[in-house]
């Protein structure tokens, strides 16, 4: 692979963070994924590249091309939302947003067989209402 520029947006992603707001969301999705036996790792969404510009004008960027960036976009909580995400860790996301999209199409195949099938259980009834 040819190298890069690293991103301009310098920061640190924290794999543990250990707000108030991070401690309630993993109790919450401990609860979810506990009664419902949901795989823990899965992202929602999906990734994107953009290029973007670190706005020094004697940068490369400012002519040409921007430096490749990652954003993973997601609804939550009804609004939608965009994530940068660190080259290092585009390819563990690539696979955790397929998985979950996977998983989120699996699970309304699920639901939707069991609406055909309830439709398909009543249909006799319906036949045996109209006897002559
Ligand atoms: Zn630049």
């Amino acid at each position: 692979m040819p190298r890069q520029t690293p991103p301009v947006v310098a920061f640190k992603m924290n794999e543990k963070p250990k707000s108030p707001q991070a401690a309630r969301l993993r109790q919450r999705k401990f609860e979810l994924v506990c009664r419902f036996q949901i795989p823990e790792d899965l992202l929602p969404g999906s990734l994107s590249q953009v290029q973007i510009r670190c706005g020094k004008p004697t940068c490369h960027c400012a002519a040409g091309d921007g430096h490749p960036a990652w954003y993973l976009s997601f609804m939550a909580g009804g609004k939608k939302r965009k994530q940068h995400v660190p080259h290092a860790w585009v390819q563990v996301v690539r696979q955790s947003v397929e998985a979950g999209r996977q998983y989120q199409d699996a699970v309304r195949e699920v639901l939707a067989a069991n609406a055909e099938l309830l439709a398909l259980a009543r249909k006799p009834r319906k036949q045996r209402q109209k006897r002559r």
